[in-house]
């Protein structure tokens, strides 16, 4: 039966936070239209007393009055999903933006929506389960071609119990209203299945079981790779101050992760931000062949975007990434940044006068960044396949102090803390994550089911991070009793943890060679590394030493530019033997 439609009148206005006054039923986080000025403004129902109802409002509300008609619309705020989604450029609402400006020109109109999947493309639908067979809601009942993805055409998410296939279309074109399969329930009613499906954006989207994640994410960033692996379906924080090269890492690993869909979530720091974003991201090749954006959706906000829009965003993505793991696929979701989001809840819990926590956060703020993050992980599906989730997010504390409630939460709940700092940046040695202060919690489980290549590996780093922390402490000693109070022992021993702080944990995002590094080219460069540091030297004067670990560090990046493979990639590495055996 149909409930009667629910309406109400605004009696309060703050800012994008309206007091509706309503007759009927309405339930918390509820989707609302506010009608004014002949426009329908899209909100949401955030706190519900007595027949009151407290709605934020996602447009600018400039003209909105006491008075003024809001329905009800009944359903939560949902993502829509289908294939269609990869390449599009979508705002925190999900409206595809490209789209918008296509129809309305250069300026945003309020209070236009379009659906975020084109209805008129056709894609080619090739079934796979067939009359008679028994269902559940999440199984693959065929697939389309999405780019190189196959995008699985799924049992809706909202059906309940076993069914039975009645029907399943033939191989052919379709749209993504077109019916491809009709299922009946254990009441007997027959549902009519299409390739779109919505689900409340935050509310986790996951069946299966979940499994724990075993296996490394390669990022081909060394610094990553090495000392600071990250799991697939697993997540990880790259906290840094501004300017440190948080977002041009999330484009690095968006690029050259071992990942098959990329959902970008750009919270901008500024509106210039977005822009470059927009216009950068669709000329990117994708290593593994065609465009980046091929497999990449992203979620745009700038921080003049309403507040609810800016909050909504980061649970948008998500979705997204996790509609692509229920097909069995490796996703990643990326979130730059996640105190721009923090900063949004901030902002709401303020206007409904909501008892601050620190620093004016509210206090559910630690349950909300453990919430997200909780919505990474591996997955095995119905069918035995597995997808996986890997959560990302970049935090940009004020002044780059960690000390803060976003940071502080983030990092109690990831596992995997990359922290860039500013002296890294200054000194200009990129990436800037800070060897001294980071941490993976990964690269233990790896070593526990890796094979003989994985614990070597892990063996070897653990012995060449002891050359950071030791460098460090001998460099402090040496700026205060400078060079000639330190021993020839503790000089080499400095020369070396520089050596493979230059020549491994850097790395040059902007070379087009250096900027990614597979595994098998990363193992090589270790081997090579470790026979330096665990080589006894003996030179004559410390002049002597100096000159020899410059040049040693000058050949092993000229190596690290020559593309792998190559008779001059060759060449160089016997330079760099050569140089080794005859110190
Ligand atoms: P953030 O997002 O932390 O504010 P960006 O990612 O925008 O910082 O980086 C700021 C600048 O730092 C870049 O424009 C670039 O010049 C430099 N940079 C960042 N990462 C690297 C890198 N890996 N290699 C070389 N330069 C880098
Ligand atoms: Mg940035």
């Amino acid at each position: 039966m149909q409930h009667a439609e629910t309406t109400g009148i605004i009696v309060a206005a703050q800012g994008n936070l309206m007091t509706v006054q309503f007759d009927g039923i309405v339930r918390q986080n509820e989707v609302v239209f506010v009608a004014s000025q002949g426009r329908k403004l899209k909100g949401e129902v955030i706190e519900i007393s007595g027949n009151e109802a407290k709605v934020q409002v996602f447009e600018p509300t400039r003209g909105v009055k006491l008075g003024d008609k809001v329905e009800f619309d009944k359903d939560l705020l949902t993502v829509e999903l289908g294939p269609g989604l990869l390449t599009e450029v979508f705002d925190g609402l999900q409206n595809p933006l490209e789209k918008i400006a296509a129809q309305a020109g250069y300026f945003l109109p309020i209070g236009l929506y379009l659906p975020p999947i084109d209805r008129e493309n056709k894609w080619d639908f090739t079934p796979s389960a067939k009359a008679g067979d028994i269902v559940e809601r999440a199984y693959f009942l065929g697939s389309v071609p999405e780019g190189k993805i196959d995008h699985k055409i799924m049992v809706p998410f909202t059906f309940v119990g076993k069914g039975t296939v009645v029907s399943v279309a033939e191989k052919g074109s379709y749209t993504v209203d077109n019916v491809i399969a009709t299922i009946k329930d254990e009441e007997g009613k027959v549902h009519d299945v299409t390739m779109i499906q919505h689900w409340p954006a935050k509310f986790p989207l996951r069946f299966g079981q979940r499994k724990l994640p075993t296996e490394q994410l390669v990022t081909a960033c060394r610094i990553i790779d090495g000392p600071f692996a990250v799991a697939k379906g697993g997540t990880f924080a790259t906290p840094g101050p501004f300017g440190a090269g948080k977002t041009v890492l999330q484009h690095q690993i968006s690029k050259y992760a071992d990942i098959e869909v990329v959902i970008v979530v750009a919270c901008g720091e500024r509106a210039g931000e977005v822009v470059e974003i927009l216009k950068e991201f669709p000329e990117l090749d994708d290593p593994k062949g065609g465009k980046l954006m091929d497999r990449t959706s992203i979620i745009c906000n700038t921080s003049s975007m309403p507040v609810a829009a800016r909050e909504s965003s980061v649970y948008v993505g998500v979705t997204l990434a996790e509609y692509y793991r229920q097909m069995g696929v490796d996703t990643l979701m990326l979130a730059d940044s996640t105190s721009r989001w923090a900063q949004a809840l901030r902002e709401m819990s303020g206007r409904l006068e909501e008892i601050p926590g620190e620093e004016a956060f509210p206090a559910y703020l630690a349950s909300r960044i453990a919430e997200l993050y909780e919505r990474a992980g591996v997955l095995e599906l119905a069918d035995g396949s597995q997808g996986s989730l890997t959560i990302g997010g970049a935090v940009s504390p004020a002044g780059g102090n960690f000390e803060e409630p976003v940071t502080l939460n983030t990092l109690s709940v990831v596992g995997c803390f990359l922290g860039l700092s500013r002296a890294r940046s200054d000194a200009r040695r990129f990436p800037a994550i800070d060897p001294l202060i980071s941490w993976s919690k990964y690269s233990d489980r790896f070593y526990e089911n890796g094979d003989d290549i994985i614990k070597w590996r892990i063996d070897q780093i653990k012995i060449a991070q002891k050359f950071i922390t030791e460098s460090d402490e001998i460099g402090k000693k040496m700026s205060v009793v400078g060079e000639e109070g330190i021993s020839m022992i503790d000089m080499v021993t400095y020369l070396k943890g520089e050596f493979y702080d230059a020549c491994f944990l850097q790395q040059n995002a902007f070379d087009t060679v250096d900027s990614a590094t597979m595994m098998d080219r990363q193992n090589e460069q270790l081997t090579l590394v470790m026979n330096i540091l665990n080589k006894k030297f003996s030179f004559a004067d410390r002049d002597i030493a100096r000159s020899y670990f410059l040049d040693l560090t000058d050949k092993f990046i000229q190596w690290h530019y020559t593309p792998h493979k190559t008779d001059l990639y060759n060449e160089k590495k016997s330079e760099i033997k050569n140089l080794i055996e005859g110190a």
